[in-house]
């Protein structure tokens, strides 16, 4: 993903800086083509940040251990020793036949 976003804002950046070079002395006056060639650079800075940006979280998602999956945020069970049922661990009691333990 990052790469994606490194190539395609790289691209845009050269692409830029080569199309104010050859048409510099084009039809269109000094300013426009240097207001344009800023813009894309811009553009092309920001697609490369957002590129770093989704690789950062990605990488505290995996050193926090944070995931939307489902297992991951449900709860360990246990047994109830009087009627058998699982349930999750922290309960004080057990939520279907009350037994305390
Ligand atoms: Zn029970």
């Amino acid at each position: 993903m990052k790469k994606l976003f490194s190539i395609s804002g790289g691209g845009i950046i050269i692409i830029s800086l080569v199309v104010f070079l050859t048409h510099s002395s084009s039809v269109y006056s000094p300013m426009v083509t240097v207001l344009s060639t800023f813009l894309s650079i811009v553009m092309g800075v920001a697609l490369i940040t957002i590129g770093d940006l989704l690789e950062r979280v990605r990488f505290l998602e995996k050193q926090l251990n944070i995931s939307f999956d489902e297992d991951r945020h449900k709860l360990p069970k246990k047994t109830c020793p009087k009627c058998f049922t699982e349930h999750d661990f922290d309960y004080p009691r057990c939520p279907f036949c009350h037994h305390k333990y």
